[in-house]
């Protein structure tokens, strides 16, 4: 029904990991779609049911990949994209977000004014709103990575994901229900400074954070998806938490192992296996999915590291 925008990624059987971890590391290469992220999955196929719907204009409300993807479809299937941005968004992402032919509108502090203002606009304009996280048909694109897994190996021991607005997460257990893994836990990875996930597991309902505070922005959302709530009672769910330190860390020592560059918020989820986190020490074909993102250079990264004091060694075991 619709075009499949986004690529089938490679698994890898990772050695370098495989062997420091001392189980069997598979990594999901998301980081290889042609949007630098995962959220292909899930935008494109939104965006192409907005438009058949009749839509003739996104909206999007991201300064990160959300934004970057909604504008890289648009420029695929021709049409208009304005994405609002909060002012915190390096002009770094601008610049890379404009280069797709989108229009920038810079609005509120956070993301929640810049979301504000966007579901405005598409209202008073008749766009169709893309939201970063939030939507069933999201997930479902999402989804589309474990089908893929299927193919490519047995059942796997655990899935380790980044969790920002929770939205892949979501995706992930709803193919991991609909594929037959529904017994196969999923590690949802936070920075501290944006644990709404953490927050919410322990409260036993949707915890809005006063604020957020991460070098990983990505997963700078203060509420996780109310969806979270309906899979607790249903999917095995473990929270983690890992400092931004150990998110840069990972990215840094990813940057060796594999030779690719991923933003922090995609070592936060790789941090859990370089610090051989104690509650994976149970699970073997452990699968991390590599959900990369284009909002890392070599020299942020670099300068992340100074500020961190984050060296490009292993932990000592
Ligand atoms: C969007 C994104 C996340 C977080 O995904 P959510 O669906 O918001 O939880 C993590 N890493 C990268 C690279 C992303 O683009």
């Amino acid at each position: 029904m619709f075009k499949s925008l986004y690529i089938e990624t490679p698994l890898y059987k990772s050695t370098p990991l495989s062997t420091l971890f001392g189980k069997t590391i598979f990594l999901k290469m998301e980081n290889l779609q042609p949007s630098g992220s995962f959220k292909l999955r899930g935008i494109s196929r939104l965006c192409q049911e907005e438009i058949a719907k009749g839509k003739k204009h996104l909206v999007s409300s991201s300064g990160g990949n959300a934004g970057f993807t909604a504008a890289y479809v648009g420029r695929l299937l021709s049409e208009k994209v304005t994405v609002f941005v909060p002012k915190s968004t390096p002009i770094f992402a601008i610049n890379k977000i404009q280069s797709e032919g989108a229009t920038v509108i810079v609005k509120g502090e956070v993301w929640d004014e810049a979301h504000h203002a966007a579901l405005a606009f598409a209202k008073e304009t008749d766009g169709a709103y893309i939201h970063p996280f939030d939507h069933p048909t999201i997930w479902s694109g999402y989804a589309t990575m474990i089908a893929e897994l299927t193919k490519q190996m047995d059942k796997p021991g655990a899935v380790v994901v980044s969790v920002g607005g929770g939205g892949l997460l979501c995706g992930v257990i709803e193919g991991l229900q609909k594929y037959g893994w529904s017994d196969v836990p999923v590690i949802g990875v936070e920075t501290e400074g944006a644990a709404s996930l953490a927050a919410t597991i322990k409260a036993g309902k949707l915890v809005t954070l006063e604020k957020v505070n991460t070098i990983a922005v990505t997963l700078g959302t203060k509420a996780v998806t109310s969806k979270v709530l309906e899979w607790l009672p249903k999917h095995r769910i473990i929270p983690l938490t890992v400092s931004d330190k150990a998110a840069v860390h990972a990215s840094r020592l990813f940057v060796d192992d594999h030779r690719m560059l991923v933003e922090p918020a995609c070592g936060a989820a790789l941090s859990v296996i370089y610090d051989k986190a104690e509650v994976l020490k149970k699970f073997d074909n452990i699968v991390v999915i590599v959900c990369g993102g284009i909002g890392i250079s070599v020299d942020m990264l670099l300068e992340y590291e100074n500020r961190l004091g984050v060296g490009a060694q292993h932990a000592a075991p």
